[in-house]
């Protein structure tokens, strides 16, 4: 039983730094590989463990050394594994070069998340739960069952459109907080800075759009509210918007509203990007104070 329950991906992050990337039929030499747990999924998750909160990931990895990696680092971060499935298909990698602008390119392997299927879940998954948190990096169906199964229950429902796909109206419509980053908004709204009340028009309850160092903003009862980041030295944004997201999952499964748990998001995921790496990068309740 966990009060937070996240249905998404895991995967390894093999991160090399690179001068420049290969063109077709190129071969250029990187720098050393590091190796650390990633997925939207297992990120969220960890971030909301760290936090303190009751949370479990339901998802799938390999019988693997990277399928291993994933499980101690959500056991370190507090989340629980009891829903994590070792599945016949190696665990999924995300292949990242970043140059030395620091941009990054990014390869996603989905591997064992493309095993995660719709009967995976089971009625008893929400038992206890108060608050699902599910993203797209793992197939649709699993996701739509999820909302669906979630709803029915009276669970509150939170959909990390991430990365950025077509729902159907009938999961809009069955969301409590749609939430977003910018482009993620101009995707869905097809129109770049378009007004976020406008979300609320497909279906959703709420929605929160991410904007980066500006923080974020709330959308609910037609209405917006900006909640403004603190000003922080970014080292390394990855895992940010999932840090968020674990993070207002964390809250709102504690009873907060939405706005004073955007208000903590902002907060975790301010610290996250002045460290380095997703996961490892979250603080601890203590570290916030
Ligand atoms: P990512 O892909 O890097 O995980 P994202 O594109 O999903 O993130 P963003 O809106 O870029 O989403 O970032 C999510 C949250 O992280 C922001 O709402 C903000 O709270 C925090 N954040 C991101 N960048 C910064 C920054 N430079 N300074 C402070 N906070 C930041």
């Amino acid at each position: 039983m966990s009060a937070v329950l996240v249905v998404g991906s895991a995967n390894a992050d093999l991160v090399v730094p690179v001068e420049r990337r290969p063109a077709g039929g190129e071969t250029v030499l990187g720098g050393d590989t590091t190796v650390s747990p990633g997925g939207k999924g297992a990120n969220t998750a960890a971030a909301a463990g760290r936090l303190g909160a009751d949370v479990a990931l339901l998802g799938a990895v390999g019988d693997d050394a990277h399928g291993r990696l994933l499980r101690e680092s959500l056991t370190a971060a507090g989340a629980g594994t009891q829903y994590l499935r070792t599945v016949d298909r190696p665990t999924g990698i995300a292949y990242i070069t970043v140059t030395p602008d620091g941009e990054n390119s990014i390869l996603v392997s989905p591997g064992a998340n493309s095993a995660l299927e719709p009967a995976d879940l089971t009625d008893d998954v929400f038992d206890g739960v108060r608050v699902l948190v599910t993203s797209l990096e793992v197939p649709l169906p699993t996701v739509e069952r999820a909302v669906r199964q979630a709803r029915s229950k009276g669970v509150r429902v939170l959909l990390n459109l991430s990365p950025a796909a077509e729902l159907s109206g009938e999961t809009l419509a069955a969301l409590d907080v749609l939430l977003v980053n910018e482009h993620e908004a101009g995707y869905l709204l097809a129109e770049e800075d378009a007004d976020p009340r406008r979300l609320l028009d497909l279906g959703p309850r709420a929605a929160v759009v991410t904007r980066g160092a500006a923080g974020a903003v709330v959308v609910e009862d037609g209405k917006s509210t900006t909640v403004e980041s603190p000003r922080v030295e970014a080292v390394d944004t990855t895992g940010a918007g999932d840090a968020f997201a674990g993070a207002l999952a964390a809250s709102l499964a504690r009873g907060a509203d939405l706005v004073e748990a955007a208000r903590l998001a902002v907060r975790v995921a301010a610290v996250s990007v002045t460290r380095h790496g997703a996961q490892p990068s979250y603080p601890t309740a203590a570290e916030l104070e």
